[in-house]
């Protein structure tokens, strides 16, 4: 049974939670670095950015965390997860004193970048890996402006990445676990050690 972890400082931890559980993972809600002991994976959900990486660097997760990965465990990040995965963020009001996101996943990414009009919309995607259509729900989401040789796109949406890869890191810009379809949790619970 795989262990897998939900960071759990912010945002739409819950919905993660049960959708692990329901394809038989067991999952721990992380809030402090001890809650990583064991885990082969992590998904980090979505919320807002700016406040996770506040709250990453005020309970040590964020040195945890890339110390988890360099380790060999898995990271999933959705929507502001998938911000806190980025080499490069723009977008981000200029905060003075904000601390850095994870910057592990070789791709640059834009925050907020469908504009006000558009806030939030669904979109039926071709996933690399999934046999249907998968409907996505994108909340005031970042556009993936640049990927890195290494990181393998698994979903496009307008011509722009929406769900990538590289190595045991995903990133995806939507929230797949609005969805009520589990497959993309699937995804990452098979790419998990
Ligand atoms: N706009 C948020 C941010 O920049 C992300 C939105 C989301 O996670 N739904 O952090």
């Amino acid at each position: 049974r795989p262990q897998v972890g939900v960071l759990a400082l912010q945002g739409a931890f819950r919905e993660h939670r049960q959708a692990l559980e329901r394809l038989g993972a067991e999952v721990r809600e992380v809030r402090l670095p001890a809650d990583l002991a064991g885990l082969s994976g992590v998904v980090m959900p979505g919320g807002e950015s700016t406040t996770m990486r506040r709250l990453l660097a005020a309970t040590g997760l964020h040195g945890a965390l890339l110390e988890f990965v360099q380790g060999g465990g898995g990271l999933w990040g959705t929507c502001a997860g998938a911000i806190l995965l980025a080499r490069d963020i723009t977008g981000d009001s200029d905060v003075p004193g904000l601390p850095p996101a994870l910057g592990l996943l070789d791709m640059a990414v834009q925050r907020n970048a469908y504009g006000r009009q558009v806030d939030s919309f669904t979109a039926s995607l071709n996933v690399r890996g999934l046999e249907a259509p998968f409907e996505a729900f994108f909340i005031r989401a970042p556009v993936i402006t640049e990927v890195g040789a290494g990181v393998e796109v698994l979903a496009e949406h307008a011509g722009q990445p929406v769900a990538v890869r590289g190595g045991r890191l995903m990133a995806t810009t939507f929230h797949p676990e609005l969805s009520g379809d589990d497959s993309f949790h699937r995804l990452f619970l098979n790419m998990l050690p």
